[in-house]
């Protein structure tokens, strides 16, 4: 006997294949030459993935003409909103003057500039992706300690380099488990975010990032905050800011770009000597490229500005309550959680604290239905999750509240709807 998740499920899978057929069409063609049909593995979807046309402000449009607010803003990596005009303006004006020399331009200096001031650490480097800025730090710290292991967050994803795709690690906020690793291994770096966002996102508990700092510092380890997701957008200066954490190095990628890719990696003034002497090579074609200099430079300092962290803080904090206001009001056991612009709701009553209780909980069903149900009622999500959402400048409160609306449907359908065989909403 199917149970009613499943027969919702069935009912807005038809649905939403219903909605993309031209998706389905361009699946087709796309298959022939990209493997899978799309450019990234985080693309693929079965039975076709939403293949997109174009973004403007909090909306996106789909290759059937269908129209989302965009919750997923590219794995949260255009806090700005899409088409930004005064980024726009700024890339146009690069364009006109040449885009890549493989020499440094001025522009870097001015967003390095913005970036010491924004994370204190005085140096950095440029990279084009978040995998190479993770990449670059941990060369970094092993030439400095002379030493090879790395130890990370079990659950964690920080790039799709080799060295960093193994899932284990020590769990998020166990600090005794943290030590004891640095004592077995000897490791060269730590690598963690200030707040975890690859299950989800998960706050650090009280002590955690102090203890992070100071077992790293006593025993002589790299500190690397991975910024990519947090860095430009759950503060101006990311978690080092609205936690006030210390690290030696952060690494940035994501929103830094404004939407054309751009990395970057800060460091304190001693790991900076070995990459500024050439002992550490720290290398890339693209790196500082004038086109992404000029985008991050026009996000940095004209689109997200203090007011707009204060937007990006209200819209978060709007959407957390109205989600935990439809979880009480339907009676399905969940929470709603948000750090900053990031959010997403936990369907069950225990709350997510690290990977293993997120591992224990996680329902595949439900991530699905969480995500068709928003795609076809007008919300662009991120797929695999429970129900996450990005904000971004360019979302009102309307945006908001829309969001809020769907997801209030969705909690009074599974209310009415308990799961078969199951005491799980
Ligand atoms: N670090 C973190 C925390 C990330 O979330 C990601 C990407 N999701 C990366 C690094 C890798 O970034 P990129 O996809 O740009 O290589």
């Amino acid at each position: 006997m199917p149970s009613s998740v499943q027969e919702l499920l069935a009912r807005e899978r038809a649905a939403f294949d219903e909605r993309t057929p031209a998706s389905g069409r361009l699946y087709r063609r796309a298959a022939a030459v990209l493997a899978g049909g799309v450019s990234s593995s985080y693309h693929l979807r079965e039975p076709w993935p939403v293949y997109l046309e174009r973004g403007e402000g909090a909306r996106v449009w789909d290759v059937d003409g269908n129209e989302y607010l965009d919750f997923h803003n590219g794995f949260g990596s255009m806090v700005q909103g899409h088409a930004d005009p005064v980024i726009g303006a700024a890339v146009a004006a690069r364009y006109a003057q040449g885009t890549q020399f493989g020499a440094p331009a001025e522009d870097a200096v001015a967003v390095a500039e913005e970036l010491a001031r924004r994370f204190g650490l005085p140096s950095w480097r440029f990279t084009s992706s978040g995998t190479e800025s993770t990449m670059a730090a941990i060369r970094i710290a092993r030439a400095f300690t002379g030493r090879d292991a790395l130890v990370k967050v079990a659950g964690a994803y920080h790039g799709h380099y080799d060295g960093l795709l193994a899932a284990g690690g020590v769990e998020w906020g166990d600090s005794d488990a943290l030590e004891r690793l640095i004592l077995e291994t000897s490791p060269a770096c730590v690598i963690a975010e200030g707040a975890m966002t690859s299950i989800g996102v998960v706050a650090p508990p009280p002590g955690w990032l102090d203890a992070l700092r100071e077992l790293t510092q006593r025993h002589s380890v790299v500190l690397v905050l991975d910024e990519v997701k947090t860095g430009l957008t759950i503060a101006a200066g990311g978690a080092v800011e609205r936690y006030g954490i210390e690290p030696d190095m952060v690494t940035l990628a994501k929103s830094l770009g404004g939407g054309l890719p751009a990395g970057a990696v800060g460091m304190s003034p001693e790991l900076a000597r070995l990459v500024a002497d050439g002992s550490v090579p720290q290398l890339g074609t693209f790196n500082g490229n004038p086109l992404s200099m000029a985008a991050a430079r026009a996000s940095l300092t004209e689109v997200l500005t203090p007011e707009a962290y204060e937007r990006l803080e209200r819209l978060g904090e709007r959407l957390r309550s109205g989600c935990e206001a439809a979880l009480a009001e339907s009676g399905v056991p969940g929470h709603a959680v948000a750090v900053g612009s990031k959010g997403c709701v936990r369907f069950g009553p225990e709350p997510v604290v690290d990977n293993r209780s997120y591992r224990n909980r996680r329902d595949a069903e439900l991530c699905e239905l969480a995500w068709l149900w928003s795609m076809n009622r007008g919300l662009f999500a991120t797929p695999g999750r429970e129900h996450e959402w990005n904000v971004t400048v360019a979302h009102a409160e309307e945006d908001v509240d829309r969001h809020v609306e769907v997801f209030a449907e969705l909690a009074g359908a599974l209310a009415t709807r308990p799961r078969s065989g199951s005491a799980r909403a």
